[in-house]
């Protein structure tokens, strides 16, 4: 359970191999955007890989099957963070729960299909790395934006 040194880019590719079966499921296009100049950084791999599952799995829950889905992905350097977004083309989060989904238990999906627990463990993993973690969205999209401090 130690910080290693790791290209965040490695985490995203390996998630987005192992969901790759649920997202072609989903009929989802997927785009990644990566500035691959960026520095690695120190951070728990492990926990990192969960929370671009938990995101990812979030985004593909959110996009209907019969549509066309498209989910984007982009890295950026912002000062001393890196920044990754992950944006959907789902139904966008209604403005009066934004600021609940990251608590425990909180799900609108029916019983047996979420925990409400993703985005609980997403905030306390991006906490114990001294990130910054905000959800944006607007009917029609969602945001999901991650900072993680280069030199944590
Ligand atoms: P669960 O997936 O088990 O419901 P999460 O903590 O992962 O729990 O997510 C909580 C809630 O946040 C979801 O039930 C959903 O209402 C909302 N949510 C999260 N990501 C998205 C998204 N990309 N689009 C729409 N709603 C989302
Ligand atoms: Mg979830």
């Amino acid at each position: 359970y130690d910080k290693q040194l790791t290209d965040i880019h490695d985490g995203l590719r390996n998630t987005l191999t192992i969901l790759h079966y649920k997202l072609r499921k989903a009929n989802i296009e997927v785009v990644q955007e990566f500035d691959t100049t960026l520095p690695p950084i120190r951070a728990l791999i492990g926990e990192l890989n969960q929370v671009w599952t938990n995101i990812i799995d979030n985004a593909i829950d959110a996009m209907e099957v019969n549509k066309k889905g498209k989910l984007e992905i982009k890295t950026e350097r912002d000062r001393d963070c890196l920044k990754v977004i992950i944006k959907d083309n789902g139904p966008g989060i209604p403005e009066n729960i934004l600021t609940r989904i990251y608590d425990p238990f909180f799900t609108t999906k029916e019983p047996g299909k979420g925990t409400g627990l993703g985005l609980d463990i997403v905030s306390q993993i991006v906490r114990q790395h001294k990130g910054y973690l905000k959800a944006e969205s607007k009917p029609g999209e969602t945001k999901f934006i991650i900072s993680l401090p280069i030199n944590g």
